[in-house]
């Protein structure tokens, strides 16, 4: 039986984040937590946190740590979750994100957080080919698109641009980014969770390079 896992994924937009994070939860049978997927299924479905959330999306700005912590909270004491673990995607995304998670889900429970490093000019030039389905978050590219005329190979949703992909909001995600979620990082590295990953290379070899990145955190966790 493949183990679960307790992951947090961090990178900049664009880092192949989301494309890994499906990848891992499907490689360890685990939910794949994505509160930027969340966010956008609320603005979907008209719900209240869809209404307040949609401008500050599409600006490019970050919701308030509490309503994301709670929208995670409720995610996390689930029981598919509880039973086999998570990759969390997209959050925390500030220390103090990263300290309220820690209330919720003791810090020593985490297997690693994963930090996917790719340089910025390389994540401008993959956000500007970014393309999404609108119905359940499958990313595409101009590069590799859907087989069928921007139709959701998956689900059969329409495959766009996301509304915050526009070079301003981009630049904003890229400034916020830099100073909230990168201190993060040393925090993490504090905690001695932080695992480092080259981001740049095809795919299925990032994937293969991060499994073993991890596998060799826990080994050298487990044989402390
Ligand atoms: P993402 O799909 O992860 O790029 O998230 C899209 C947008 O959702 C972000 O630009 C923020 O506006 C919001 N968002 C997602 N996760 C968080 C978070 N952990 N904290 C604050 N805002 C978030």
């Amino acid at each position: 039986m493949v183990p679960g896992v307790k992951l947090v994924v961090l990178g900049k937009q664009g880092a192949g984040k989301g494309t890994q994070a499906v990848a891992l939860s499907h490689h360890y049978v685990v939910p794949h937590i994505a509160t930027g997927d969340m966010l956008r299924a609320h603005v979907r479905g008209g719900t209240e946190l869809g209404h307040k959330a949609k401008s500050i999306m599409d600006s490019g700005e970050l919701l308030s740590d509490e309503m994301i912590i709670e929208m995670v909270a409720e995610r996390l004491w689930s029981a598919d979750v509880r039973a086999r673990g998570f990759v969390l995607d997209g959050c925390p995304r500030t220390v103090h994100q990263a300290k309220m998670l820690a209330e919720i889900l003791d810090v020593d429970e985490l297997d690693a957080a994963l930090d996917i490093e790719v340089p910025t000019s390389e994540v401008l030039a993959r956000l500007a080919q970014r393309r999404v389905c609108s119905d359940c978050g499958t990313n595409y590219s101009i590069a590799s698109p859907p087989r069928i005329n921007w139709t959701c190979d998956i689900c059969f949703g329409e495959v766009v641009q996301r509304e915050d992909d526009t070079e301003e909001a981009i630049r904003r995600r890229l400034e916020l980014y830099e100073r909230e979620t990168e201190p993060l990082i040393e925090w993490y590295r504090e905690n001695e969770l932080l695992v480092k990953v080259e981001g740049v290379g095809s795919p299925d070899n990032v994937l293969r390079r991060i499994i073993e990145s991890v596998e060799e955190h826990r080994g050298g966790r487990a044989s402390l």
